[in-house]
């Protein structure tokens, strides 16, 4: 086989349907964001983003940086090992209490990233209890259907947020089946909101574990950031939570918080945890001063409901399409992929406003549209240039369907 020709032919492919990405490369500064430099060859920009995952723009915090440099100084660069050979700082074990705190539970367990939590958490989980089947929600994201597939353990899958459907599948299955429903509370792409307390409903009349992926929720729902399941009392009734250091917490890395028993059970059998390096224990310092932080402060979250809300009054009244849903992400539709990427790029060369255009696979063909993310670190100035921009270009392209249309 020619590999190179192949390689070449796969990637022509994805470029001919507009959805071939570049890495957009910035270098955020301390204290700046959500301002950065953007480098284009030997040139320089300027640039305002709009499009991370900081949410709470933590990952510039002092006190979450402050936290690094004093445990970079105390223990030095890496873990030295993984956890179960020499990799375990005493910074991973606070982190760990941290987590267990934040969620009510018993205990919790440190992944490299959100991302190897679901795979080695759900996967391990699935695979180790006998005839378990497990029940993931239609739009879970892929590590945890990467983690189910890799299980090998029957699965079906329920229609999104639907209790209803749920309990369909799960009534094919007698109460002697090990069941594990999997789903998430804030869903990334279109920011809706699983009906959590209707989902364990189902799960509890079926006897089901159930496990959530509160990745995009920890640090920004619930009085101490507990995630969307604190915000509804509701943490007590999850069998497993899991989340990401990397988003509203600013930092890396992944966990689940569970009982004493399981995460030991998760502990001992996923490869995920036992072959790979620990987190550096400077990264576990600012993920517990993050955490704590957020645990006491509220200025954060309420500071960027303030923008979320701004930013869609905003849009509303200029008539730009943008999807309603109850959380802190606006997806702006525009239904293209080619035309999509085609108003990232003049956001970013006309006016340095950085939006990442998403395509499929993360969405569905015919839905591709510019994830908004607010953050409170966004200024008025900010939210101004963002709407006259789109403004611009909304109307601009409106011009273009008329005259098509005429
Ligand atoms: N779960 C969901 C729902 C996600 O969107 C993501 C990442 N975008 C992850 C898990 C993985 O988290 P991480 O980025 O920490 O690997």
């Amino acid at each position: 086989m020619d590999f190179e020709a192949y390689f070449k032919s796969e990637l022509d492919a994805v470029r001919d349907e507009g959805r071939y990405r570049i890495f957009t490369e910035i270098e955020r500064h301390r204290g700046a964001f959500p301002h950065a430099t953007r480098y284009v060859g030997d040139t320089t920009q300027d640039v305002t983003v709009w499009c991370s995952n900081d949410y709470l723009g933590m990952g510039q915090h002092p006190v979450v940086i402050d936290a690094m440099h004093k445990v970079l100084d105390e223990c030095g660069a890496g873990a030295g090992g993984t956890r179960n050979i020499s990799g375990t700082n005493h910074h991973h074990v606070l982190l760990e209490r941290e987590l267990a705190d934040l969620h009510h539970k018993e205990a919790a367990l440190l992944f490299t990233s959100g991302y190897v939590s679901n795979w080695a958490g759900l996967g391990t989980l699935a695979n180790r209890i006998p005839g378990c089947v497990v029940f993931s929600d239609a739009l879970n994201h892929a590590s945890m259907i990467e983690g189910i597939r890799h299980s090998r353990a029957p699965y079906k899958i329920w229609e999104h947020n639907s209790p209803e459907g749920l309990d369909r599948h799960l009534s094919q299955f007698g109460p002697e089946v090990p069941k594990l429903v999997a789903f998430e509370s804030v869903y990334s792409m279109d920011g809706d909101i699983a009906p959590i307390a209707e989902i364990l409903d189902v799960c509890e009349a079926h006897g089901a574990m159930s496990y959530i992926d509160e990745v995009h929720a920890v640090g920004l729902y619930g009085p101490r950031g507990g995630g969307v399941a604190e915000r509804e009392g509701l943490m007590d009734r999850i069998t497993v939570i899991e989340g990401t250091l990397g988003k509203a917490f600013g930092v890396m890395g992944g966990y689940i918080a569970a009982s004493e028993k399981l995460c030991d059970f998760v502990r001992s059998f996923a490869s995920g945890f036992i072959f790979t390096t620990a987190l550096p224990p400077a990264l576990a310092a600012g993920a517990a001063a993050s955490i704590r932080h957020l645990k006491a402060s509220n200025v954060e979250r309420d500071r960027q409901k303030d923008r979320v809300a701004t930013v869609r009054r905003r849009l509303d009244m200029l008539g730009i399409p943008h999807l309603p849903n109850p959380s802190h992400i606006i997806p702006v539709m525009v239904g293209d992929a080619h035309k999509c990427k085609r108003i990232s790029d003049w956001l970013m060369d006309n006016h340095g406003i950085y939006v990442q255009p998403i395509n499929y696979p993360t969405v569905p063909r015919g839905t591709e549209r510019l994830r908004l993310t607010p953050s409170p670190v966004h200024s008025d100035g900010d939210i101004d240039r963002l709407i006259d921009a789109l403004s611009d270009i909304w109307s601009q392209c409106e011009l273009a369907r008329r005259a098509i249309a005429a």
